[in-house]
């Protein structure tokens, strides 16, 4: 293993202080988690090689994230992969997720707020998500979509309530069981794992934003794959390192960076892996909303993706040094003058229509394909 150390800047030391503001129970989660790290509760490994292309040369560019926690985010010199170089190891995943991840990450002090708050989120997107699914010709009743990582089954929910025949899956046992009241089938793969999953012959597989917490994102396509028929369709969603200079994030890598994710992936990489796992693109947005098709049997092939690693450092750097002030900048100023989050949301769409030809590119794939 080669190392380059490359901070970004000094909010990416390892100074143990968190960057984003904490509600009063996220305050104390995020305290009993660390206690947790201290006594070797969770304990993490080290990735010796990138698990995309087994390059092993790379450029530190983050020791913390966004909540103060310690740990290194690398870019891969052979393909341009952002990965945490010191993910927690298989048993600290499986408790990590168990017993810290939702009260870290949800500033709602109930469970069942966050849960009413992501079905109404989600109700309002629901336009979207039938436009794809008539743009796929899915028959209602029919063919049945399958969301792995379906949480308490808010994104099924609406298209459910429109005919459409629906699966879920997720580990959190409380969750599907809110999900099943609703009428949703769900699926706990913390039981049975993937292999629980296939006798359904989903004709849709929905994986968002999953991807970005596996371990190796390859076999979770290919163990994606195996559940569909050829010709089968995965709308996949992650979150979007190419997004960064157009706000995402509020513009910086630090406000993408959280000890849950272990990948961030940019456009080219993704492709990558998706194609190695027997997928081709029919639509892919710079937001990394795309929808793929099952066209081949998975085949891991390790590719080096030339210019990318230099790519993917200069938009950081990029972002670090000049693109992140404008966005900063446009966040305070809607806080300022109070305008609701969801408005904020689209006053920056509107924005980006504006100065950015892809987005209006995208937006009329979006408005034509849902994706
Ligand atoms: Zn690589």
């Amino acid at each position: 293993m080669n190392e380059r150390n490359l901070l970004l800047g000094p909010i990416y030391a390892a100074t143990g202080r968190a960057t984003t503001p904490l509600s009063t129970s996220q305050k104390d989660a995020w305290e009993c988690y660390f206690k947790a790290c201290e006594s070797g509760i969770l304990t993490r490994m080290l990735v010796e090689q990138c698990p995309q292309c087994r390059t092993s040369e790379r450029t530190l560019v983050a020791q913390t994230d966004r909540y103060g926690d310690r740990f290194d985010t690398v870019l891969c010199d052979g393909c341009g992969l952002i990965y945490t170089a010191n993910p927690f190891d298989v048993e600290s995943t499986g408790r990590f997720y168990r017993d810290y991840y939702r009260s870290l990450y949800s500033k709602e002090g109930s469970r069942l707020q966050a849960v009413e708050r992501m079905f109404a989120v989600n109700r309002e997107k629901a336009a979207a998500s039938l436009r794809m699914l008539t743009y796929l010709g899915l028959r209602k009743g029919e063919d049945l979509i399958l969301d792995i990582g379906g949480g308490a089954g808010w994104f099924l929910h609406p298209l459910m309530e429109q005919g459409y025949a629906v699966h879920g899956a997720d580990y959190d046992a409380e969750l599907i069981e809110i999900a099943r009241s609703y009428g949703i089938a769900f699926t706990d793969i913390g039981d049975v794992g993937f292999a629980g999953l296939k006798d359904l012959k989903p004709k849709l597989i929905v994986l968002r934003e999953v991807l970005e917490h596996t371990l190796d994102p390859f076999q979770q396509l290919a163990d994606v794959n195996a559940l569909l028929p050829m010709g089968g369709y995965l709308y996949l969603t992650v979150p979007p390192l190419d997004e960064l200079p157009y706000g995402y994030g509020d513009g910086r890598l630090i406000g993408l960076l959280q000890n849950a994710h272990n990948f961030l992936f940019d456009t080219k990489v993704l492709q990558s892996y998706l194609h190695q796992a027997g997928f081709s693109i029919i639509a892919c947005r710079r937001n990394l909303r795309i929808l793929v098709q099952k066209t081949a049997v998975p085949r891991r092939s390790p590719c080096l993706i030339p210019g990318n690693a230099a790519r993917n450092l200069a938009l950081l750097k990029r972002c670090e040094t000049r693109t992140q002030y404008i966005w900063r900048g446009l966040s305070k100023f809607m806080r300022v003058l109070k305008i609701p989050k969801q408005d904020q949301y689209y006053i920056k769409a509107l924005l980006l229509r504006i100065v950015s030809s892809t987005a209006r590119r995208e937006h009329k794939l979006f408005l034509e394909t849902g994706v």
